[in-house]
């Protein structure tokens, strides 16, 4: 993805109040910071924000993580964040191979995957946030009987991961090739579509949804 630089977007990241910096500092301590004992669900690669503010704000139960690596689009997500009067959606700035730092064993209820980076090359296939790497991140973090939703119209990413998931303690438990083909189907009831998801359906792109969860 091209990535235009916000000017003062990292140093604008660092002084809101709705993103956590000393991150590691709360990993097994989440529920002290949102004051409550509500589930915890987590967004990797987030982007501007859309569906994890959404899903926040129609959720108030449940408490949000929202993760990004780039300060650049994480500043849009912060943005909109400050216009909201809720109390469950918090933002981290990190690079998720740093998960393990951020949560206790167990601590997360559910992680959402939307639209994540292809990394079409064999080599770097082990970026990719379906690879058996990052599974093995998740099955530290997420709860027994966590879930992992995953998003994409890249059908080439989706077979990997299909295929990648089922070499993990993780398991498909249910998948679609065209996600709004069915709008009946519990894939698609309650559907909150992403920033990405928007123009890849506009396109006429086919949209690709698998959940997964433990073996
Ligand atoms: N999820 C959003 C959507 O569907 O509109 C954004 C999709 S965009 C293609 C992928 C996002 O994931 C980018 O904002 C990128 O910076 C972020 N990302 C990619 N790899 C990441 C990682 N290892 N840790 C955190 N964020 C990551």
């Amino acid at each position: 993805m091209r990535l235009r630089n916000v000017r003062g977007s990292r140093e604008a990241i660092a002084e809101s109040e709705f993103t956590v910096n000393k991150f590691k500092e709360y990993a097994g301590r989440w529920k002290e910071l949102f004051g409550n004992d509500h589930p915890i669900r987590i967004e990797i690669g987030m982007g501007k924000g859309k569906f994890i503010t959404e899903l926040a704000k129609n959720n108030p139960e449940i408490n949000y993580i929202g993760i990004e690596k780039y300060s650049s689009v994480l500043i849009r997500a912060v943005e909109k964040r400050k216009e909201l009067q809720i109390d469950n959606l918090v933002f981290i700035r990190m690079d998720a191979v740093e998960l393990e730092d951020a949560f206790g064993a167990g601590e997360v209820d559910r992680i959402y995957l939307n639209f994540s980076d292809p990394w079409p090359k064999d080599r770097h296939a082990k970026r990719r946030l379906t690879s058996a790497q990052f599974f093995s991140r998740y099955d530290k973090i997420l709860k027994s009987d966590g879930i992992v939703e995953f998003k994409t119209d890249n059908v080439s990413l989706f077979d990997f991961s299909l295929e990648e998931i089922n070499s993990t303690k993780f398991k498909v438990e249910s998948y679609t090739y065209d996600l709004y083909g069915d709008k009946n189907s519990s894939l698609y009831v309650g559907n909150i579509s992403t920033e990405y998801e928007e123009k890849f359906v506009e396109k006429g792109n086919k949209i690709c949804k698998l959940i997964a969860c433990r073996a």
